[in-house]
């Protein structure tokens, strides 16, 4: 019987299924990763692994793997994963797209909302009992309707929070390295060389995938070109952006604010300077953390996993 290790505690009817057909070990944590010993140690004698993005498949991993026929991540993005390594060793990697495309671009626009609006702050201001007068500026923020929102990675993400944007009369700037012309045709969104997007845009969102080209791509420089004003919101990948350049702006008042999903370390320390900002609004890696979202991301893995292991074509597979 082929054996699938996974990697977290997911939901016990996705394992009870996969239990009906393989032979099924869970590291059953919610929240403690597999440590890395134990993963080299179940990875020898796997068929398939059921992954999260805090997991590093990498070639060590990979080279420890003599069964293994498939790696199911259960995530959109892949970067925690050596995809070459495993094409190489006729490993299957698969991710999960589509299905939580709508609950992060939620994400997104809240984390929009509640930067520019000062929504955590406001809340902790009435916990801390210091509300004691109405007052006109009291924890006035900024407007997100009628402003100018720069999408860096129009993607399906990029493209459903575009969608959101078109209803609150947004402008909509994008920056790829190829033309949507669906997105220019059905929210207006225009399309802007990086450098044209963070010099006008109020809002900035990253939502590019983290790749060798993307790494780093939002450091120093780019926050100069961005306006004081704007806001700067993270639901892409940490490593994007350089976050050191990212303390200094936030410091320097080069920009306004910052709403961060994502981060270059995560966890991210309760003492991390970026945390203790004011105007940053910081929140842990939850995009698609929606119950309903991640119980179809858990079964979308586990249906990649059993594609594979009966010997057909898996649902989502990843491809470089
Ligand atoms: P997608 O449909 O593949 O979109 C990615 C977009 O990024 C594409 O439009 C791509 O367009 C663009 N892109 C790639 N390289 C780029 C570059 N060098 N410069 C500018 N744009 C570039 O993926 P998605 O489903 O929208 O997800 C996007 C990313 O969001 C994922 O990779 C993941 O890292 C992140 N994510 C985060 C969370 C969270 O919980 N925070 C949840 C889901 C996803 P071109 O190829 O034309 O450049």
């Amino acid at each position: 019987m082929s054996k699938i290790f996974i990697t977290r505690k997911i939901d016990e009817a996705v394992i009870d299924e996969l239990k009906k057909s393989f032979d099924v070990e869970v590291w059953d944590s919610e929240d403690e990763a597999v440590p890395r010993d134990i993963l080299l140690e179940k990875v020898k004698e796997s068929q398939a692994l059921l992954t999260m993005l805090s997991d590093q498949i990498d070639k060590e991993v990979l080279s420890n793997a003599p069964l293994l026929k498939v790696v199911a991540n259960m995530a959109v993005g892949y970067d925690n994963i050596d995809v070459q390594a495993a094409e190489k060793a006729g490993i299957i990697v698969t991710n999960t797209p589509d299905v939580l495309t709508d609950t992060t671009a939620d994400l997104a626009f809240s984390l929009i909302l509640a930067t520019a609006r000062r929504i955590p702050e406001a809340a902790e201001y009435i916990k801390k009992g210091d509300w004691t007068s109405w007052s006109p500026y009291l924890l006035a923020g900024h407007d997100v309707h009628h402003k100018t929102l720069g999408i860096i990675g129009m993607g399906k993400i990029g493209q459903a929070v575009a969608k959101r944007a078109a209803g609150f009369d947004m402008d909509i700037l994008y920056h790829t390295r190829s033309r949507k012309t669906e997105a220019e045709e059905q929210f207006g969104a225009q399309y802007k060389s990086l450098n044209d997007l963070l010099e006008k845009a109020d809002f900035v969102l990253v939502l590019a995938p983290l790749t060798d080209e993307t790494r780093g791509m939002i450091g120093a420089e780019q926050f100069k070109i961005m306006k004081e004003s704007a806001i700067f919101i993270n639901v892409g990948r940490g490593p994007v952006v350089d976050e050191k350049a990212l303390i200094e702006a936030l410091e320097n008042g080069e920009i306004a604010g910052a709403g961060l999903d994502v981060f270059e370390k995560e966890p991210i320390s309760k003492d991390h300077p970026l945390v203790a900002m004011k105007n940053v609004v910081a929140v842990p890696h939850i995009g698609s953390a929606s119950t309903e979202t991640r119980f179809i991301m858990m079964k979308l893995a586990a249906d990649n996993i059993k594609a594979v292991l009966n010997g057909e074509k898996p649902l989502t597979k990843v491809s470089v």
